[in-house]
């Protein structure tokens, strides 16, 4: 199935310049959500695999359900402040700034073979944070799992050696 037509551009969203592609229409559309969570299932499902880690907020819709399918744990890489209990951080650039992801520390377990699911990966900063905090607890990251790509970003790079998925690729920064 081709994605594209179920991935609108918005043009200068958040701000100029920025193409911003949006998922939520993916979303409205079964027969692509579907065909998204069972290639990822596809992919995972003879890797002994642990547990799905999903990246607020986006990466929750699929993460989440790709956990439920596949009958594993589902853990949260939340901003910072809103995980209750003791948590780990982990701070990326953003292009103006600096954000901070969390992880609860009692989520993942030494030795876990780890997917973390996001919907699009841009420059690489925002997931290579939660591998850090992956990795800080002791899990192994399997491999970074993406809906939509941007290669012109260069996150596949930075994130080098973590292998990287993704099902669609568009070619603008
Ligand atoms: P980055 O850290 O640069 O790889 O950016 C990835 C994160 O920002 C993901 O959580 C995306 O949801 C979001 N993001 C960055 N750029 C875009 C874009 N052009 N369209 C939609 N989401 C984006």
């Amino acid at each position: 199935m081709d994605l594209a037509p179920y991935i609108r551009n918005i043009p200068d969203f958040p701000k100029p310049g920025i193409q911003f592609k949006d998922i939520t229409t993916l979303l409205l559309a079964p027969e692509a959500f579907r065909y998204v969570i069972e290639r990822f299932e596809e992919r995972y499902r003879d890797q002994g695999i642990d547990a799905i880690v999903g990246i607020d907020a986006r990466g929750f819709i699929f993460g989440a359900t790709l956990a439920h399918v596949m009958g594993l744990p589902f853990v949260s890489a939340r901003k910072k402040g809103k995980l209750p209990g003791e948590t780990l951080s982990e701070e990326y650039d953003l292009e103006y700034g600096k954000a901070v992801l969390e992880i609860h520390r009692d989520a993942i377990q030494r030795g876990q073979r780890i997917v973390i699911i996001d919907d699009l990966l841009a420059t690489g900063g925002t997931v290579g944070a939660v591998v850090r905090l992956v990795e800080r607890l002791g899990g192994e990251v399997i491999e970074a799992c993406f809906v939509v790509e941007l290669p012109p970003l260069g996150g596949r790079k930075s994130l080098d050696p973590v292998p990287v998925h993704s099902l669609i690729e568009f070619m603008v920064d």
